[in-house]
């Protein structure tokens, strides 16, 4: 049995419909990332899961439980958003275990959580301090030991890393991954970021206008995208729609799989091969990426090469070359 499922939920707010019809399963233990474009409706698919709107039609279900109009509280979800959400007036240990309520979490017992929660996320030696005190990081570290001191059975998070720098969020991003593994909860976290989604997701859930584009691991996204929307929007893509050999479908093809040759006569006549004009490079580090311009006069490629092949077959601006796309490279898109 999946652990959530979610079956043709519908979400409008007044006339304006967020939502057309999402359904998905989320197993145990799986860390599953919503991913899309800004406005794509990636919060309000979380919140409901939250409980913090209900959908107009379909229903939520948690194991055998239709939670669909459970409470918040109810549901035993730990929630992290965006922008840290921390109490400004209270001390890191208070923030923590603000949720622990009851006769069992007496004082002792909650700064022993807090500084439980602190040594895991480690920052051992802040119980005290203010979150105006802390960098955005650390507050955000401290959002996350909020969101899971009360061992919630599912872990919602809404763009957690988004309000960081790129270095914080990129290290806090190999913590996040370290501790879900460690501590073997499910994560569901909306990101519009496709490197984020790619790093810490089991599945990706590709969202686009209120409906899903596609769920698989990040390698048969990227390897095997079915539309154009996923090829473009995770990765960079090539689009083909007339090559005379592709027999009128219209393929994707990566970057890195262009093969590019000086435009020799025994390089041109291999199967699947064209005649370029190269209009114009960029090193884009370890590699670069050339810029293509096919016979029609109109079509554009790109294609990626090594930096060391490059500098070995001299390219240079302006000239002819052969490329080739064997049909292991295509990806055929609806
Ligand atoms: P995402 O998180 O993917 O950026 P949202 O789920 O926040 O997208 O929003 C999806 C769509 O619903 C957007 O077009 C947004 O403008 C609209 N929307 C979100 N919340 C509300 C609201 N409270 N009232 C009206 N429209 C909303
Ligand atoms: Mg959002």
């Amino acid at each position: 049995m999946s652990f959530i499922s979610i079956d043709h939920v519908i979400k409008d707010y007044e006339e304006y419909r967020a939502l057309h019809g999402i359904s998905l399963s989320i197993d145990r233990g799986e860390f599953i990332c919503f991913l899309g474009p800004s406005g794509c409706g990636k919060t309000t698919l979380l919140n409901i899961i939250a409980g913090l709107h209900f959908p107009e039609q379909g229903k939520v279900m948690c194991l055998d439980e239709d939670i669909t109009y459970l409470t918040p509280a109810k549901r035993k979800f730990g929630i992290v958003f965006q922008n840290y959400a921390l109490f400004p007036n209270l001390t890191v240990s208070d923030n923590i275990t603000y949720g622990l309520r009851g006769k069992e979490w007496h004082k002792a017992k909650r700064n022993e959580r807090a500084d439980e929660l602190l040594s895991l996320i480690g920052l051992p030696h802040i119980a005290q301090r203010y979150p105006v005190e802390l960098s955005g990081g650390q507050q955000q570290r401290v959002a996350l030991a909020r969101a899971i001191a009360n061992n919630p059975r599912l872990l919602l998070l809404d763009e957690p890393l988004s309000a960081l720098d790129a270095k914080v969020r990129v290290t806090l991003r190999n913590e996040l991954k370290i501790l879900q593994r460690k501590l073997g909860i499910t994560v569901v976290m909306v990101t519009h970021d496709q490197e984020e989604a790619m790093a810490l997701a089991d599945r990706i859930v590709v969202m686009n206008e209120g409906r899903i584009e596609q769920i698989g691991r990040p390698e048969s996204l990227y390897l095997a995208p079915e539309n154009r929307f996923v090829g473009e929007f995770i990765g960079s893509m090539n689009i083909l729609s007339t090559p005379q050999w592709a027999q009128g479908k219209t393929i994707g093809v990566r970057y890195e799989q262009i093969q590019v040759r000086p435009a020799t006569e025994e390089n041109l006549l291999q199967p699947y091969s064209l005649v370029v004009r190269m209009m114009s490079w960029h090193l884009m580090g370890a590699f670069y990426r050339l810029e293509l311009l096919m016979s029609d006069q109109s079509t554009q490629l790109y294609a990626d090469v090594p930096y060391q092949y490059f500098q070995d077959n001299q390219l240079s601006e302006h000239t002819l070359v052969a490329i080739t796309i064997p049909p292991e490279s295509w990806c055929v898109l609806s």
